[in-house]
């Protein structure tokens, strides 16, 4: 039996076991999101509750559930849990979920699945965490941008299916001018050339970006600046190193993609943000809009929205164009 081209079997396997590895890895996201960005270690001391200290039992530590059956707070002081943690668990649990229904579909076998499918959950994982950094403190950090650059091109000459050098004829559709450049070329060699391509994509796009935005929106930077010190361009540069990174995952046809749908977002965002934290200055109507918007705060972390941009570039079919 089979649902749609995925077989039924196979999808139901993969998708229940990453529902649960993945509402478990979502916990651990949790602990990074919070003490990465500290310097603090991810592995020492067992999580404990932010607000009186004591130590949060196993049994309360259960994905979702734990939160659940306590209602949100916490069995020693009884002040409330943040409901963000049992939502990075759900959202992490949907995302792996979604990955092994991908997965499924693809039904390329066992170990290219295993392969294939490791590489992207960490990736997932990664945009997750990402995200969440960038919209708390406003950084991205290294470890995520380069250690995923550097991941990803190792990963490319590892895996060659990523970028689906190991079948030419899917090959050539997606890198039409590199399969005659490469011609004779092993997998692996052609799949880290791709992985380049993106990698160098993502650099230049963004890099220009950046210097054309400081030229374009050089008026607003100096506003942003008044509102937040550390402002100083348009497009920051640990934004540039993250697309390095997308771009070396996901291949060059995804980077103008990210940048549409995340000024998309991020423009919705900003207005959003100006709108709810402007001040009306006491007039109705129209008026009362105009002062909000022009009293309103607009420095927001871009990040999110690429991340946000990764995720539907991932898991869009491409063949689509
Ligand atoms: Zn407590």
């Amino acid at each position: 039996m089979s649902v749609g081209s995925v077989p039924a079997d196979l999808a139901t396997l993969y998708v229940g076991v990453l529902l649960l590895v993945g509402a478990a890895m979502g916990s651990f996201l949790n602990v990074v999101i919070y003490r990465a960005p500290l310097g603090k270690s991810l592995l020492y001391p067992p999580s404990s509750c932010p607000r009186c200290g004591v130590r949060i039992r196993a049994r309360d530590n259960i994905p979702i559930l734990g939160w659940l059956l306590l209602g949100g707070r916490c069995r020693a002081c009884r002040r409330p849990i943040s409901l963000r943690y049992p939502a990075v668990e759900l959202v992490a649990a949907l995302v792996w979920a979604a990955e092994g229904w991908r997965l499924a579909g693809l039904d390329r076998g066992f170990w290219p699945d295993v392969l294939t499918g490791l590489a992207e959950l960490a990736f997932l994982s990664a945009l997750i965490v990402t995200f969440l950094v960038d919209w708390d403190h406003l950084i991205i950090l290294d470890e995520i941008s380069l250690g995923g650059l550097a991941g990803s091109l190792a990963t490319a000459a590892l895996v060659p299916a990523l970028h689906q050098a190991d079948s030419p004829a899917a090959f050539e559709s997606s890198h039409p001018l590199m399969t005659a450049w490469l011609s004779g070329a092993p997998a692996w060699g052609r799949a880290l050339a791709a992985s380049l391509a993106g990698a160098l994509t993502g650099l230049t796009l963004s890099l220009s970006i950046y210097f054309l935005g400081n030229i374009a929106f050089r008026r607003q930077i100096e506003a942003a600046r008044r509102e937040d010190p550390e402002v100083d361009s348009a497009l920051g540069l640990g934004d540039v190193k993250l697309m390095a990174f997308f771009g070396a995952f996901l291949g060059w046809r995804a980077v103008p993609f990210i940048f549409l749908a995340a000024s998309l977002f991020g423009a919705f965002a900003g207005s959003a943000m100006k709108m709810l934290s402007g001040q009306t200055g006491g007039q109705k109507g129209w008026a009362g809009l105009a002062n909000r918007w022009r009293t309103g705060g607009s420095v927001i972390p871009f990040g999110p929205f690429l991340a946000a941009g990764a995720i539907i570039a991932f898991f869009w079919d491409w063949r689509i164009f």
